[in-house]
């Protein structure tokens, strides 16, 4: 590697993990580099909803507290589960709450129920997400970050908040002059229309990914995009550096302090997909960006020794597919999570039976779709069935409301394909290959809990989780309906996922450790490159962005502490890890 290029610290990949990662160190006075495969920045992250769960985050004034959080985590957390790295994960999130505030990120909590709100110390005062920021801000970089998934803008093109989204999506209180706004906002941007379609008003990820990355930029950090990480250089029994591609050109980069690894999951990878799931499903039914995380980083690691832990499972969430417009062989992606627990509608498996609270978080419904596939070999995929009053209110995937897509819009080739209807459920059972007496029986059920709003089986619409998706107007359970306004219709539902749980296994200095648990010198990992501290569990809405952060956080606080000669950031705050 002599005469190669050299800088202090080199992350790979550009999410939240790296972008922390490469925030903290240069904060630190270490020279970074960032090398990102895709032709754009900002991974996942930035086309995600940019929530962060850290409890006892401190932003606030609070009751919340590290006791609480255990109390929580203890109750939900099983499996083995890395004691001192869920420690270094409650016990220093706040620090970098903290640390962002101080660099000027504006954070701001976001009032989500925990994910298992039946579990002791649960709350929800435990999200965060940042304010929408102006995309401008980025100089040249604007029209370089990953946008938006397409369900997070309105028609593909004006971005919305979390409140935005929520008023939209519930035709809630004055949706329509929210709509109107936007429109009028986008419109009168001439200077933006002159570069690009994209809205500068960046929301939910695109906003938490502008925000740090403005203050990476500002620190001098290098970013390379179309730079992919072949393998790791390791020298002396240490990683010394990178060797990575850009169009075909191999090179070396040299990191004289560390490299860390943060080019996300393995979900694009369907040989790793099927040797490491128990249900492996299919890359397309991920929902991250295509083909961006192919499990490089974890290949190079394990290469290099590493050990791996929590591979067996995704960040599950229902998904459906539809035709992409104007593309031809190509299907687009849509999350489904808000969509199966509404009123009026029933998830059932091929054998026309119920298996899930369909309203539960989204991995805890993905979780059920994978139990019931090993049990009963009739799910995945699974069928979501509803009437014609879900149909004009609510979203099914690409589906919309008859409001906006009436039947007679739906494209001619999706019928039976991607959306099944029928006049009687005995019709639509016969589309779908659905044993008819179960289903007829299922729904009777459905409609007996819609009566009495309670629903014996599995408890769907009984806590404030479930609830906050479902139909205020619908009485006496928001998330139940009666299914008996014909004509009926079916969905097909993926296991689809958000990333993968598993990855290099670390400690809780973010190093990434060996078969025997010593850490391989000079390398670290973050994000979904890395196992999460949770285990095969989802506790709140950001506890994956959250632990990537964290991790990015801690593993740059640690390579300063190494070098030695830093001791306090330029924003004051303490040195990590010292
Ligand atoms: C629509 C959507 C909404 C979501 N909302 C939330 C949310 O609100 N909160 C939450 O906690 N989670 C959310 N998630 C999940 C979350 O976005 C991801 O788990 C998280 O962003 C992963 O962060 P990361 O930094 O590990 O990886 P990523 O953000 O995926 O970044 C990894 C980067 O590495 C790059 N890369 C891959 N291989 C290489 C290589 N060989 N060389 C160089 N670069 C490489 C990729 O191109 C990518 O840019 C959402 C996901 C989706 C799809």
């Amino acid at each position: 590697m002599s005469g190669s290029e050299a800088f202090d610290v080199v992350v790979v990949g550009s999410g939240a993990a790296g972008a922390m990662s490469a925030l903290r160190a240069a904060e630190l006075g270490l020279s970074v580099l960032i090398v990102e495969k895709a032709h754009k920045f900002g991974g996942t992250s930035a086309a995600s909803g940019g929530v962060i769960w850290v409890p006892n985050h401190q932003l606030v004034p609070s009751d919340d507290s590290r006791e609480k959080a255990f109390e929580y985590l203890d109750d939900l957390l099983t499996g083995d589960i890395n004691r001192s790295r869920l420690e270094a994960y409650v016990d220093r999130g706040p620090e970098m709450v903290r640390f962002m505030k101080d660099v000027g990120i504006d954070i701001i909590p976001s009032a989500w129920p925990d994910y298992y709100t039946d579990k002791k110390g649960a709350r929800a005062d435990r999200s965060l997400i940042c304010s929408t920021f102006d995309g401008r801000e980025l100089g040249d970089w604007f029209p370089l970050m990953r946008e938006q998934y397409s369900r997070f803008k309105v028609l593909n093109r004006y971005s919305m908040d979390v409140m935005e989204f929520f008023a939209m999506s519930t035709r809630g209180p004055g949706w329509i002059n929210t709509f109107l706004n936007m429109v009028q906002r986008y419109w009168l941007d001439g200077g933006t229309r002159a570069i690009s379609k994209r809205d500068r008003r960046f929301t939910q990820g695109a906003a938490l990914m502008g925000q740090v990355y403005k203050r990476v930029f500002d620190r001098g950090v290098a970013l390379r995009l179309e730079t992919k990480l072949e393998e790791l250089i390791v020298e002396g029994g240490k990683v010394a550096g990178v060797t990575v591609s850009n169009f075909g050109r191999r090179y070396d980069i040299k990191a004289n302090h560390g490299v860390i690894l943060a080019a996300g999951g393995f979900e694009w990878n369907q040989e790793l997909r099927d040797r490491f799931f128990q249900v492996p499903g299919l890359t397309r039914h991920s929902s991250s960006p295509e083909d961006a995380n192919r499990g490089e980083g974890l290949i190079a690691g394990m290469k290099v020794g590493a050990a791996t832990e929590h591979t067996e499972a995704g960040w599950w969430i229902p998904t459906m597919h539809t035709p992409m417009p104007n593309a031809s062989n190509f299907e687009e992606i849509h999350q489904a999570a808000f969509d199966v627990g509404r009123p009026h509608s029933v998830a059932v498996n091929r054998l026309g039976l119920r298996f899930v609270d369909e309203a539960t978080g989204y991995d805890a419904f993905g979780k059920a779709m994978v139990e019931d596939q090993l049990k009963t070999g009739a799910n995945t995929p699974c069928w979501l069935v509803f009437d014609a009053t879900f149909r004009k209110k609510f979203t099914a995937g690409g589906v919309m409301p008859t409001l906006i897509m009436p039947d007679s819009k739906i494209p001619v080739d999706w019928w039976d394909h991607y959306i099944f209807r029928a006049d009687t459920l005995d019709a639509l059972a016969a589309k779908i290959h659905v044993p008819a007496e179960q289903l007829k029986k299922t729904v009777a059920n459905m409609n007996t809990y819609a009566q009495t709003g309670v629903d014996p089986e599995f408890g769907r619409g009984s806590n404030p989780y479930d609830q906050m998706f479902g139909d205020a107007n619908v009485k006496p359970n928001p998330c139940l309906g009666p299914i008996d306004n014909a004509p009926y219709y079916a969905v097909a539902i993926n296991c689809g996922d958000l990333g993968t749980k598993g990855g290099l296994k670390c400690d809780e200095h973010a190093r990434v450790v060996d078969e025997a648990g010593q850490p391989i010198p000079n390398l670290y990992a973050a994000g979904n490159q890395s196992g999460a501290p949770f285990g095969n569990w989802y506790p709140g809405a950001g506890a994956t962005i959250g632990p990537a952060m964290v991790f990015g956080f801690i593993a740059a606080g640690d390579i300063a502490a190494r070098t030695g000669n830093q001791t306090k950031s330029k924003t004051g705050a303490a040195l990590a890890g010292a």
